[in-house]
């Protein structure tokens, strides 16, 4: 299926933007929302931040994107969806990598109690440091762009 067949799919609208903000988040790694407004105006001219986070937000709450939100750093969108997979963030440059869940479903881990609550997800995130930063040649600026320079 295209972009524009989930757009449909989802009752959203097809438009230029919506199309370019999840085309920038496939071809990003884990971008926050400044940087996909920079590849979005890139490609379609200007955007205003405003549409793009009503976009992002649009587009997270149909589940086309994920949101991810580590603490301390933007938000993060990604295209990898449907799966219960987790994130590994590094503590010093905020680099994100995807991890699969070693169980596969959600909730892959279980409370010790519950309260009563029925609980659908497990939220995992692996808290350390990228091999860059390991090194000292981590993007100190916290973006992740260190992770996608060549
Ligand atoms: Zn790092
Ligand atoms: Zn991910």
């Amino acid at each position: 299926m295209d972009d524009a067949t989930d757009l449909r799919e989802a009752g959203l609208r097809v438009t230029a933007a919506r199309l370019a903000i999840l085309e920038a988040v496939r071809a990003g790694d884990h971008s926050d929302a400044e940087h996909i407004a920079r590849d979005v105006r890139a490609k379609v001219g200007h955007v205003s931040t405003q549409a793009v986070y009503d976009a992002l937000h649009a587009l997270t709450g149909a589940r086309l994107l994920r949101r991810i939100e580590p603490a301390g750093s933007a938000a993060r969108y990604e295209a990898r969806v449907g799966d219960n997979h987790h994130h590994l963030v590094c503590r010093r440059c905020g680099a994100v990598a995807d991890t699969d869940c070693v169980v596969g479903l959600a909730p892959c881990l279980v409370p010790s109690d519950t309260h009563g609550f029925t609980v659908d997800e497990a939220e995992v995130v692996f808290w350390g440091v990228c091999p860059q930063c390991q090194v000292g040649s981590g993007d100190p600026r916290g973006d992740g762009a260190a992770k996608r320079a060549p």
